[in-house]
């Protein structure tokens, strides 16, 4: 069998399960009325939840800062990549989330596996929530410690792990935020497991950053939570509109990783336009505060408007609002509907989520505007 044969077989299965995935072009700014394959549509798709991805100051920063360090940061930071806008930025994002010290990557996906893989190895553990995202099971098997999950925010089936196990260092890492279901983990119940267990805690605030707590400083500093155990990661391209990620801890926590965190040491800096865009993203999210009071009246909004219809909501109070389906074709024929009528709402099935649970991910985003949530209401009550 030739090679393009056997990839077509592969292909074919995905079609069967019902798993094909295809791509839009977004061909405008990353706003909820946008062009998508040159048609004009309201989106529910984006994680720009505080609606700062087209912002024309942000644009303006990055234009300041090609002006000021040209377009590539033309090597990794170890080697010298690293430019007084990473430099600024880091001590900017260690304030602003009240962590004592924190560090740049150049995507999440790479932050959760440069810590994971650095901090653990043979004979360690993670405990991951089964909800987690793709990018920390795969750091867990990269880092060849023990992958152990425990079901759903579950802490006493965690703490039957904990108590069992025998694993040298112990780490418990979740989505603070769940990327597909838009609850919250129980951060202060684990921990105070951490303390009992002696294990650490990685909190991956995706999701959670720049909306959650004061001012948007994110998860851990809306549950008070501080402590030499937490390990606090969050991404830039969701709210804060531009790209990239940090990791948030103790000053040793930082300077080890750029000692041993191989998705750190072997990249090339990503570019210092986009720390000083991030700099100006970090400042609108401390002060405008209209954004996540628009947010939370749309999601409001929203449940109010699907409440006495027979769609159901899984419970979340973030911009994150999963529209439970079940059925991979019913969660696809549901989204088609919706797009022949302008609205772009994703169908999110296996393997993103479990088997079983193909959903809407309707995100909703401070850039939207009341009549925009009442049209996806309408639309979705008719159907
Ligand atoms: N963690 C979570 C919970 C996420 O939702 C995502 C992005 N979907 C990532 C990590 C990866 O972040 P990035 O897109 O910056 O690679």
């Amino acid at each position: 069998m030739s090679l393009r044969q056997a990839l077509a077989g592969d292909l074919a299965a995905v079609v069967q399960r019902s798993q094909f995935r295809r791509r839009r072009v977004l061909e405008s700014p990353q706003l909820p009325h946008a062009v998508i394959d040159g048609r004009s549509v309201t989106a529910f798709c984006s994680n720009d939840y505080l609606g700062l991805a087209a912002d024309p100051r942000i644009a303006a920063a990055a234009k300041a800062g090609i002006d000021r360090y040209g377009t590539g940061a033309g090597a990794s930071h170890l080697i010298n990549g690293h430019v007084t806008a990473h430099h600024e930025l880091e001590l900017a994002l260690a304030a602003f989330v009240r962590m004592p010290a924190a560090l740049l990557f150049s995507t999440g996906y790479m932050a959760n596996l440069g810590v994971v893989t650095a901090l653990l190895g043979r004979g360690d553990a993670v405990f991951a929530d089964r909800l987690n995202h793709a990018s920390l099971n795969d750091a867990a098997l990269l880092s060849r410690a023990t992958l152990k999950r425990f079901p759903h925010n579950d802490l006493d089936a965690l703490e039957q792990q904990l108590r069992t196990t025998k694993a040298r260092r112990r780490l418990i890492v979740v989505d603070a935020v769940f990327s597909m279901d838009g609850d919250a983990a129980p951060v202060a119940g684990l921990l105070a497991l951490c303390e009992r267990y002696d294990a650490w805690l990685m909190l991956d605030d995706a999701h959670g950053f720049g909306v959650l707590g004061p001012q948007g400083r994110g998860t851990a500093t809306q549950a008070g939570i501080r402590s030499e155990r937490l390990i606090y990661m969050a991404t830039l391209g969701k709210a804060a509109g531009v790209a990239g990620a940090f990791v948030a801890g103790e000053p040793e926590l930082v300077e080890l990783l750029i000692q041993h965190a191989r998705t750190y040491i072997f990249t090339t800096a990503a570019p210092a336009l986009q720390a000083h865009a991030l700099l100006t993203s970090l400042q609108l999210i401390e002060h405008e505060e209209w954004r996540r009071s628009r947010l939370q009246d749309l999601i409001a909004r929203l449940r109010g408007g699907l409440s006495g219809s027979t769609w159901r909501l899984l419970p979340s109070g973030t911009a994150i609002q999963p529209l439970m389906i079940g059925d991979n074709d019913a969660a696809v024929s549901l989204a088609e509907r919706l797009a022949g009528e302008g609205l772009l709402v994703p169908a999110i099935r296996p393997p993103t989520v479990p088997q079983g649970t193909a959903r809407l991910r309707i995100s909703l985003s401070a850039a939207h505007t009341p009549e925009d949530v009442d049209r996806l209401v309408a639309a979705l009550c008719a159907a």
